[in-house]
């Protein structure tokens, strides 16, 4: 058995006599015999523990041995983010000694979260640290054996990485103890990525939805009820959708196809959002919102997509990818965008293996000391220039104009300008892309020279812009030439409802438009988040508009 480093109070923080008074309403007592397994790595569904007398050890848990990750006592008490959703523990947790308990379930224990200030901010600071401890330090139930040479590899890791799921990453190409692990399970190299989940379930290059299954990261989505608001997508504006909707007490459910954050989470830093003068990163911001969403009661359901649109009035249904449906009384479609593919013939064979739609740590971290291309002559751009520029060895910034005045923030054009690591290259345009599994050379043109030079660089990253995510959406919702989804006063003839429609009303009255996917709306992570919170004050009012008749059949 190993032990750990010593760890910060700020992750175990204790609570004083009247916090655990407060909080003796809310639980049920139990005792526990030294040794005893309180929850297992895996369990799900059980309470917060606290500790009204003697001591718990947490547990990481490996195929091959357990890892005391810390010894708690008196007053402090167990559980992580994981615990707002039902999703399976992390960790094992046993009694140290003859311990008194008090076992607190999820619902008391989002009662407390809303009702109690003080402790339901010491109990989400510590979930969020701890989750946090067991990202850094790789805890869990899920081991990745993958090549930096696979985009299978790249996209598994991405989905892991932004859906906050800890997980040990194996090299094929540079670890010389894979064949060990690879033994253990009867894999063969030709298998690989291969996902071990708690330490048995062995998937072979498992699908996203796939390795949401094995993990649970949608255990507790109950796809029988009718919800007052389904909202498809968690970029900036479903999350904030979530955040309103279940804050005011609607039964709300979130769809998304990958992980929550949407384009704002592969964003390195971002800095002109209210609120965070140093910045912050997308995946953070993300994450935050996430626990608030969860915090309130919001169900939130990964790697699924929505396929249709069904109904034509309420209840609607959503159909998913995997054939299964969802009912909701009202709809937000927050499913914003896609980057901009490059038109280049062989563009997707290089997809996760040197092309790259998004700059970070996961990214930053496969072409650390190397030269990378960016396209494009946005903010996104920018950022990921200047974050790339202090992991690479060289940054080749591309732009088929003359200048990045039209399209960048003048902030990042004099950051940009500053920094010898990155060379601005205008009237410029990538041409070819050559190489074997990796991307290993990229071609690109002057327009005005007209000369052409190569270059043996082995990452390039796509910041072009993007185009709307309404393909799910074809021929149900009124949509602009584009394709962005029309709102409001914009519809003209296409509102065929007696009343007027209300702002950000779709085409179909209780269907909403918000954020990076309506026709006119400002591209930004404030405009999305503006967006989705001002979207559910009009889902109150459709839903007291709801005939009784309606209210009763569901
Ligand atoms: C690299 C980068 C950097 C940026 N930096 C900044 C910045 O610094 N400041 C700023 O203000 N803005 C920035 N932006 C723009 C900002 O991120 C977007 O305006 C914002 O994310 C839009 O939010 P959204 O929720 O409308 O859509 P999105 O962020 O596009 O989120 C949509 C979500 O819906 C999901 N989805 C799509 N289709 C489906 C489906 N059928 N079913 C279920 N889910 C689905 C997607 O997976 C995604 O998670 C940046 C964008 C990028 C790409």
């Amino acid at each position: 058995m190993m032990a750990m480093p010593e760890q910060t109070d700020s992750m175990f923080p204790p609570l004083n006599d009247a916090q655990i008074a407060r909080l003796g309403a809310f639980g049920e007592k139990r005792q526990a015999q030294p040794g005893e397994i309180i929850f297992d790595l895996g369990d799900a569904n059980h309470g917060v523990f606290v500790i009204l007398e003697g001591s718990l050890e947490i547990i990481g848990v490996s195929d091959t041995e357990e890892t005391v990750l810390r010894v708690i006592g008196q007053g402090t008490f167990t559980g992580e983010v994981n615990q707002l959703s039902g999703r399976r523990s992390l960790v094992r947790c046993r009694a140290r000694e003859a311990t008194s308990l008090l076992e607190i379930g999820r619902s008391n224990l989002r009662r407390i979260l809303q009702t109690d200030d003080t402790l339901g901010e010491i109990f989400l600071r510590a979930f969020v640290v701890r989750r946090l401890f067991l990202i850094d330090h790789s805890v869990g139930d899920a081991i990745l054996i993958g090549s930096s040479n696979s985009s299978d590899t790249f996209r598994l890791r991405a989905f892991l990485g932004r859906n906050g799921h800890p997980h040990t990453y194996v090299d094929v190409d540079r670890d010389p103890d894979v064949q060990a692990v690879l033994d253990q399970f009867e894999i063969h190299l030709t298998d690989i990525p291969v996902l071990i989940c708690s330490g048995k379930l062995v998937l072979r290059n498992p699908t996203n939805a796939e390795a949401a299954e094995c993990f649970g990261l949608n255990a507790g989505i109950d796809e029988n009820s009718v919800y007052d608001l389904i909202v498809v997508g968690a970029g900036p504006s479903g999350l904030a959708a979530a955040v309103y909707g279940a804050s005011e007490g609607l039964n709300v459910l979130v769809v998304e196809s990958t992980a929550p954050g949407g384009q704002a989470g592969s964003s390195s830093r971002i800095e002109n959002y209210l609120g965070f003068p140093m910045g912050i990163s997308g995946q953070e911001l993300a994450n935050r919102a996430f626990v608030q969403a969860e915090k309130f009661g919001a169900h939130i359901a990964i790697a699924r997509s929505a396929r249709a649109l069904k109904s034509i009035k309420p209840p609607y249904t959503i159909e998913l990818d995997d054939g299964k449906s969802l009912h909701s009384r009202s709809i937000i479609v927050a499913s914003g965008a896609q980057y901009r593919k490059l038109n280049l013939a062989n563009l997707a064979q290089y997809e996760g293996s040197g092309v790259y739609y998004g700059a970070t740590q996961v990214e930053a971290q496969l072409c650390s000391n190397e030269e990378v291309v960016i396209v494009g002559g946005g903010n996104s751009a920018g950022q990921a220039a200047m974050f790339l520029s202090a992991h690479a060895k060289h940054v080749h910034l591309l732009v088929r104009g003359p200048g990045l005045s039209e399209t960048m923030s003048q902030y990042l054009i004099s950051r940009i300008e500053a920094c010898r690591e990155i060379t601005l290259r205008p009237w410029t345009e990538v041409v070819a892309l050559e190489g074997e599994a990796h991307l290993e050379r990229v071609h690109w043109r002057n327009g005005q020279t007209g000369e052409t030079d190569v270059q043996g660089i082995q990452h390039l990253f796509l910041m072009t812009g993007a185009c709307p995510n309404t393909s799910w959406l074809s021929g149900c919702l009124a949509m602009d030439s584009k394709l962005f989804v029309k709102t409001g006063p914009d519809l003209g003839k296409e509102w065929t409802s007696t009343r007027p429609p209300f702002m950000l009303e779709t085409s179909l009255p209780g269907v909403f438009a918000v954020g990076d996917i309506r026709a006119g709306s400002v591209k930004r992570v404030a405009s999305a988040v503006g967006e989705g919170s001002m979207a559910v004050q009009f889902v109150h009012r459709v839903l007291a508009e709801e005939t009784p008749a309606l209210r009763a059949s569901t």
